[in-house]
């Protein structure tokens, strides 16, 4: 339903193939208003005197514009973060939520204490909370060399490779790299995910030392190790994209 200058417009529902769309009345135009609205839904409103039948068939000659726009919007959508650096708001640390206290602490900057990440109240007060997002990014990197090291010590031995120096930081698009010489770097944002994805993400990276690529002898040293690395591997397509500060 829509509501429009006071009045409730019923709107008919219609479904063309996989395109679910409500039907607006006609209006006096030559051509077909086809809107994808902010909560996701299309809305059709076709020139007067056109039949349904002819609506479904301009929509569907539509489809390729409309998967594309649907798509974008679901993507914007299901990975849009907006933090607030409030009292309460929560942050994530190995896939579990922390809820945000502001503080008076001038010595340390950022720690996480039972249960909640404590903050000093000052950061925040920096131009687009730069300090504060500093401060969150030296705490998931300190955290994530110690699990990280311990991580890939555990795992070198079971996918049989050596490894070398091992550096967390902001490495932009990727969530971990190898060099030839075996040294490792991976992106503070792991210590976000759960777990289990962190695992798969050291377990990929240690892989690459047996295969530079991505073919299917690769995949098989991954599955030796983690048979069920594919929901893992998911996980981290559809979620990765939030796991930001
Ligand atoms: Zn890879």
């Amino acid at each position: 339903m829509l509501a429009a200058a006071n009045k409730v417009i019923r709107l008919k529902k219609r479904n063309i193939k996989d395109i679910e769309y409500y039907l607006l009345p006609g209006a006096s135009r030559k051509t077909t208003d086809i809107v994808v609205e902010r909560d996701g839904t299309i809305h059709v409103r076709p020139p007067l005197h056109m039949s349904a039948e002819q609506v479904d068939d301009t929509v569907y000659s539509k489809r390729m514009w409309i998967y594309r726009t649907l798509a974008e919007w679901n993507s914007l959508n299901s990975t849009h973060v907006c933090r607030e650096w409030v009292n309460g708001e929560s942050f994530l640390y190995l896939g579990r939520h922390y809820q945000l206290t502001l503080v008076d602490d001038p010595v340390k900057p950022l720690s996480l204490k039972n249960g909640r990440f404590l903050l000093n109240k000052a950061l925040v007060r920096s131009p687009s909370a730069t300090a504060a997002k500093q401060a969150f990014e030296q705490l998931y990197s300190q955290k994530g060399l110690e699990r990280l090291q311990a991580r890939t010590q555990y795992f070198a031995p079971k996918v049989g490779v050596d490894f070398g120096s091992i550096t967390v930081k902001d490495i932009g698009y990727k969530w971990a790299a190898c060099k030839r010489n075996g040294d490792l770097s991976f992106h503070w944002k792991c210590m976000m995910a759960p777990p289990k994805v962190i695992d798969y993400i050291v377990v990929h990276e240690l892989c690459h030392n047996h295969h530079r690529n991505h073919t299917t002898a690769f995949w098989d040293e991954v599955d030796k190790v983690l048979p069920d690395y594919h929901e893992r591997k998911d996980w981290l397509r559809d979620n990765g994209a939030s796991l930001t500060l």
